[in-house]
C-alpha cells in the first residue's frame, strides 16, 4: 500500500510511536486506521467492514457503539467530571462500584482498590503484598512466582511478572525476586511418553521445588491468569489448579489470580475463578470491566490482605500509594453500566450458549493441513499453526493474520497462534461467519503457500 502524503497514516507514522509494533515496518508499511465500531463489527477509514473477533484487546464486551456507555459517560462527565480518592475523598461512582465489585465476587473479599490498567493493578497487587509482608514483621517474605508465558502487563514490575521474551529482552527485565514457573502448556512442555496427568503432577512438583529452592519463608505470592491470554490462549489440563493451589497453601503464599481478560464472563462464568474453582486472595481485573470504554482497572482483597495493610497505613501514618485518575468518576460510571448491561443481557448466559459451537468449529480447524492445534474454553480460543520448512517460528502467523485481515477479520497472531476472543454480545450467526471467514482465510493461505 502507497502511503498518501498528509494522510491520516502519513502522519500516524510521522508522530505516534506504537505499542507492540515493529517501527521501521510501520515506517514502510503505515498502519490501519479504526474509524468506527457498531456491534461486533469495525470499519477502517477507507469503509471497509471487519468482524472484529478480538474485540479490541480481548475487551469489549458488549460491543461497539453501545449509546448506554455513552449516555453513562456524559451524564458523570456534566455531574463530576473528575474527583479523586486519595486522603479520604471518594465519591459516588467510586464506591457505588466497589461496592458491586465486592458483592459480585466469586470469593469472599473485603475491599476493592482502582487503578487504570492490568498493568497498575499488577503492579499494585505486588506492592501491596510487599507491604503486607512487611506489616506482618516478614521482611524476607517478598519474592514473586509467575508463569513462563503469563501475560501481567508491561510497567516495571509486572512486566517482570509477564513470562514472555518480548517484555524482557532489552528492557533489562525481570526484576530479582520475581520467578517463572512452568508454563502450563501440555503439548509443547509435555516431556516423552508423559501423560496429561503426570504433567499436572510435574507443574505442581516444579513450583514446590521453586519453592524449597528459594526458601518457603522468602515466598509471598504467585500470580496467574486462569486461562493464559496473550501467551497464545492455554486452557491449562484438569486437575492443573488443584494441584498448584495445594502447594501455595502448603508454603502460606497468597495468590493472585488475574482474571484481565477473563472476568466478567469469558469463560462462561461471571469470573474464572468460578470456572476453575479457585481461592485467589486477590484478584485482578480490568478490560471487560468497562468494555474498554474507559481506562479502569482494579483489585480485590480479601481480609488477609486488607487487614494488615491497614495496620501497617496506621503505623506509616498513611497507605503510600495511588495515582491521579484511579477511580475516575466517568470511567467508574462506565463500567457500572456496562456491568448493568452484562447482567441485564445475560451475556454470560450467551457465552455458556456459543462455547460449544465456538468450539466446536475452531476443533474442527485442528484437522486442516497447515494446522497443529486448537485450544480454547468459553469464548476464547486459539489455532496455532504447524512449523513449516522455510518459515522461522512465528513467521506463519503475522502472515495469515494479513489474509484474514484481507477477508475482513480481525484475529491476533501470537507466534503461530492465531488467537479469537469476540465481543460477548456475538450472535450465533455471527460466530458461523467468523469462522467461515477464518477457513476461508485458512485454504487461501495454503494456496498461497503452495504457489
Ligand atoms: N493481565 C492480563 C491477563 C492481560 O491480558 C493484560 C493485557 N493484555 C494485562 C494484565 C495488562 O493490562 P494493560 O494492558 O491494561 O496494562
Amino acid at each position: 500500500m502507497t502511503i498518501q502524503p498528509n494522510s491520516i497514516e502519513a502522519r500516524d507514522k510521522a508522530y505516534q510511536l506504537h505499542s507492540y509494533t515493529n517501527a521501521r515496518a510501520l515506517e514502510r508499511d503505515g498502519s490501519l486506521v479504526i474509524d468506527r465500531g457498531e456491534g461486533v463489527y469495525v470499519y477502517d477509514n477507507n469503509g471497509k467492514k471487519y468482524i472484529e473477533a478480538m474485540a479490541g484487546l480481548w475487551s469489549v464486551a458488549v460491543g461497539f457503539g453501545e449509546n448506554r456507555l455513552v449516555e453513562a459517560a456524559a451524564r458523570q462527565m456534566a455531574k463530576l467530571p473528575y474527583y479523586h480518592t486519595f486522603t479520604a475523598r471518594s465519591h459516588g461512582p467510586s464506591v457505588e462500584l466497589a461496592e458491586k465489585l465486592i458483592q459480585m465476587a466469586p470469593v469472599p473479599m473485603s475491599k476493592a482498590y482502582f487503578t487504570n490498567s492490568g498493568s497498575e493493578a499488577n503492579d499494585t497487587a505486588m506492592k501491596m503484598v510487599w507491604y503486607r509482608s512487611n506489616a506482618l514483621g516478614k521482611p524476607e517474605k517478598k519474592k514473586i512466582i509467575s508463569r513462563i508465558k503469563g501475560y501481567h502487563g508491561v510497567t516495571i514490575a509486572s512486566a517482570s511478572l509477564t513470562g514472555l521474551p518480548n517484555n524482557h529482552r532489552s528492557f533489562d527485565l525481570p526484576l530479582p525476586g520475581i520467578f517463572h514457573t512452568t508454563c502450563p502448556h501440555y503439548r509443547v512442555f509435555k516431556q516423552e511418553g508423559e501423560t496429561e496427568s503426570a504433567f499436572v503432577e510435574r507443574c505442581a512438583k516444579d513450583l514446590e521445588d521453586l519453592v524449597l529452592r528459594e526458601g518457603p519463608e522468602t515466598v509471598a505470592a504467585f500470580i496467574g491468569e486462569p486461562v493464559m491470554g496473550a501467551g497464545g490462549v492455554i486452557v491449562p489440563p484438569a486437575g492443573y489448579w488443584e494441584a498448584i493451589q495445594k502447594v501455595l497453601k502448603k508454603y502460606d503464599i497468597l495468590f493472585i489470580a488475574d482474571e484481565v481478560i477473563c472476568g466478567f464472563g469469558r469463560t462462561g462464568k461471571m469470573f474464572a475463578t468460578e470456572t476453575f474453582s479457585l481461592e485467589p486472595d486477590i484478584i485482578t481485573v480490568s478490560k471487560q470491566i468497562s468494555s474498554s470504554y474507559q481506562p479502569i482497572s482494579a483489585l480485590l482483597i480479601n481480609e488477609k490482605v486488607y487487614q494488615p495493610l491497614a495496620d501497617e497505613s496506621a503505623n506509616i501514618g498513611t497507605f503510600g500509594h495511588g495515582v491521579t485518575a484511579a477511580g475516575h468518576p466517568v470511567a467508574a460510571a462506565v463500567a457500572l453500566e456496562n456491568i448493568a448491561i452484562i447482567e441485564e443481557r445475560d451475556l454470560v448466559g450467551n457465552v455458556r450458549a456459543l462455547a460449544p459451537k465456538f468450539q466446536s468449529r475452531l476443533k474442527a480447524m485442528e484437522s486442516h493441513p497447515l494446522a497443529i492445534e486448537a485450544r480454547g474454553t468459553g469464548l476464547i480460543g486459539a489455532l496455532e499453526l504447524k512449523p513449516r520448512d522455510g518459515f522461522a517460528a512465528g513467521e506463519l502467523g503475522p502472515k495469515l493474520l494479513a489474509v484474514m485481515l484481507e477477508k475482513g477479520l480481525i484475529s491476533r497472531a501470537i507466534g503461530d497462534s492465531l488467537a479469537l476472543c469476540p465481543p460477548m454480545i456475538i450472535s450465533e450467526s455471527q460466530v458461523d461467519a467468523v469462522f467461515d471467514l477464518f477457513e476461508d482465510s485458512l485454504n487461501a493461505f495454503q494456496k498461497q503457500l503452495s504457489a
